[in-house]
């Protein structure tokens, strides 16, 4: 397999060519935030805060899935921004021993109220395997993740953005790594007209197969609260220095500790072998690849590391645990 000599996208990737230098036209055309765009976006997220905080019942609603990026992006807010936290996690029914542990433990010391929100597994079984064995998405969107974690991805940017409308909450934020959301969408004011392109791409595909998670989502009704109240998108991880071995290390001597039952490129989920086992053989690239080829040209990651995190196989016993819980066969 021949790979981008300075990122670690395939030549199986999706609209991928390369140039005389193996260099692929993604690295080519990405813009990389260089020290003052960072800087210009830290003032202005500072300047956001300065205008929120104090002024609501919580001043943000965090992503929380109890991984190491949202919780490094959690602690942030709270002891760096000082923030009041929501601490909104979906737990899917495969959130690792180990994450739940973590999920108490740092939303007690962020100062974080801890809001889990978890449909019977009965229901997310049956998204879950859909997801796995049908078409549900169109390719573009599985360009970048995989269709089990588009699915899960899915229901927590929903869960976010309606308790935050529902809380008057007024800022949401994620702990995208540099990789999997530019700095350009770092700071960026959710709205009905946006909401109602995902709802094409992820939340209708998702009801007409499960109506019952309809609950979960936003509804066409809810797209007429007034734009004023919606709350901002805030990802700091875009603009912060970013570097995954030093955060795991930063985390760990505030008692966060590594789940040992999950994938390498998930520090939560003991779903998402399967997920990646599943994209891989159906797609023939990594689900992660589009991100770790994002943290490379950041800078935040040695080539070779994402290398290794986007080629090796997954471990067959966590993808044959998962297999079964959400009762399909891998042959
Ligand atoms: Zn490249």
């Amino acid at each position: 397999m021949k790979f981008c000599s300075s990122c670690v996208l395939p030549e199986t990737f999706p609209g991928i060519e390369f140039d005389k230098e193996g260099v692929c036209n993604y690295c080519r055309h990405t813009l990389v935030p260089d020290k003052n765009k960072k800087q210009e976006y830290i003032k202005k997220f500072e300047n956001l805060l300065d205008d929120v905080r104090g002024k609501y019942d919580y001043d943000v609603i965090m992503a929380y899935s109890g991984g190491k990026d949202s919780t490094y992006t959690m602690y942030q807010l709270a002891d760096k921004y000082n923030l009041n936290i929501l601490a909104l996690t979906f737990d899917n029914g495969f959130i690792s021993k180990k994450a739940m542990e973590n999920i108490v433990h740092m939303s007690d010391i962020c100062g974080a109220t801890s809001l889990i929100i978890r449909p019977s597994f009965r229901k997310m079984k049956k998204i879950f395997k859909i997801a796995a064995v049908e078409d549900l998405y169109n390719t573009k969107t599985l360009d970048r993740a995989s269709s089990i974690c588009t699915t899960c991805i899915g229901h927590v940017k929903s869960l976010v953005l309606k308790t935050a409308l529902e809380k008057n909450i007024p800022l949401a934020a994620y702990g995208w790594s540099p990789g999997q959301a530019p700095i350009a969408s770092a700071i960026m004011k959710t709205s009905p007209r946006l909401q109602t392109f995902t709802h094409k791409t992820v939340r209708d595909p998702i009801l007409e197969n499960c109506r019952e998670l309809s609950t979960y989502f936003l509804s066409d009704d809810d797209l007429k609260i007034e734009k004023e109240k919606w709350p901002i998108n805030i990802h700091p991880l875009a603009f912060m220095d970013y570097d995954e071995k030093e955060i795991i290390k930063f985390l760990k001597i505030l008692g966060w500790e590594e789940p040992k039952d999950t994938d390498p490129n998930s520090s939560n989920c003991t779903l998402n072998a399967l997920a990646n086992y599943l994209h891989r053989k159906k797609f023939n690239f990594h689900p992660y690849a589009w991100e770790m080829a994002g943290i490379i040209r950041s800078g935040s990651m040695k080539r070779e590391d994402g290398l290794i995190k986007t080629t090796q196989e997954e471990d067959l016993k966590m993808v044959y645990y998962a297999a079964r819980m959400i009762d399909i066969s891998i042959d």
